[in-house]
């Protein structure tokens, strides 16, 4: 085991390899000039008895480069997947260990995906309108998504939460977070370090496909609906366009740019990702109240379409194909 030293840093010098590898030599009791091989193990501020610092222990010696604690994740093989309810933390990790012993697994989430999940944060910001499912709480990345992402426990009993974190900067967090004693993320990196550890867990073969993203029709046009929508279908997930063939109170967008949505899913070449559903809820929106009942899909939405140019084969595909196969069931194997 190599040699530790605990050095006192000003802050200035935090980031100064040379200034550091200076007062390396000093601890050890040799000339400035003399400095030997060292890694940085841990680094807390201390701002003790009236001055701050950095407290920084050492590693001193050669070869100090530890190995990483957990194997990657491997392509997942096998006819029988478990199904990974929620996309927070628990989850990913959960599909990620199983990936690592090549165990396929389906993730689903009520939410939406991380990045199409800001804008929900914006409508709850700016207008008040909340959507149950996604939101600060719920969507890809789980609860603290949009904190900045303290990584800090007590729990070390529990496991090497050094394999937590290695698995994170693998994902674009900071490497700083390896060393320090209270680290964290960044609010601004967090969401990108979740959507790396999806796409690495897609690229493996972790099946995020059995999954509609919901209320796609409530995009406005002036946040590109159709880039957050193949961005989805891209990965094999399904649009929900669940909110046509009435209008909305608060997320009202009219009905002539959700047909312009599916154009643009057709143009693109998405027509196996979309299903419609009409989020039927409101007590005027059923028969008793004169609504349009659950057949508003069909008696309001679905002419719009055709009377926009969409083939009727195309429709039925919407219609019926893809929530076929969106909802068919594997039997299992015995
Ligand atoms: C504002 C805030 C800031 C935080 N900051 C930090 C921090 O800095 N550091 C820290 O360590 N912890 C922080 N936390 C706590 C941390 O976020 C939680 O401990 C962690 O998210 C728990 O992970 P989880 O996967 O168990 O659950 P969750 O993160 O809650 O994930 C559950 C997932 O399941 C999904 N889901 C729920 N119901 C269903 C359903 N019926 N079907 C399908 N999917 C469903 C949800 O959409 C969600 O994605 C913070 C929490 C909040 C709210």
């Amino acid at each position: 085991m190599s040699e530790e030293v605990t050095i006192e840093v000003g802050l200035d010098d935090i980031d100064d390899a040379e200034a550091l590898g200076r007062l390396v030599a000093h601890a050890l009791g040799r000339r400035a000039t003399d400095v030997p091989e060292w890694t940085v193990r841990r680094r807390s501020l201390d701002a003790r008895r009236g001055s701050v610092k950095f407290r920084v222990v050492v590693a001193v010696g050669a070869g100090d480069t530890r190995e990483p604690v957990g194997p990657p994740p491997k392509t997942v093989a096998g006819d029988r997947r478990v199904v990974v309810v929620g996309d927070g933390p628990a989850g990913l990790f959960c599909s990620y260990e199983l990936a690592r012993h090549g165990i396929p697994s389906v993730v689903v989430d009520r939410g939406r995906q991380v990045q199409p999940r800001r804008l929900d944060l914006r409508r709850l910001n700016q207008e008040g309108a909340v959507d149950v499912d996604s939101n600060y709480c719920f969507g890809e990345g789980g609860a603290g998504t949009y904190s900045d992402g303290k990584l800090y426990t007590r729990s070390h009993k529990r496991g090497d939460v050094r394999d937590v974190l290695e698995v994170l900067v693998e994902h674009g967090a900071p490497p700083d977070i390896l060393i320090d004693a209270r680290p964290h993320i960044g609010s601004n990196r967090l969401p990108k370090v979740v959507a790396a550890l999806r796409e690495r867990l897609e690229s493996v073969g972790v099946d995020f496909s059995h999954l509609v993203i919901g209320h796609m029709s409530t995009i406005k046009q002036e946040d590109d609906p159709i880039g957050t929508h193949s961005a989805i279908a891209r990965r094999g997930a399904f649009v929900g366009l669940d909110t046509v063939g009435h209008e909305m109170s608060r997320s009202h967008i009219p009905a002539t740019e959700k047909v312009k949505m599916v154009q643009d899913l057709l143009d693109a070449g998405l027509e196996d990702h979309i299903v419609f559903s009409s989020d039927m809820g409101n007590r005027t929106h059923s028969k008793a109240s004169y609504g349009n009942g659950f057949s508003t899909v069909l008696v309001q939405f679905v002419p719009k379409l055709l009377f926009a140019g969409v083939p009727e084969r195309t429709i039925r595909k919407i219609l019926v194909d893809n929530p076929r196969r969106f909802l068919a069931v594997e039997p299992k194997s015995s």
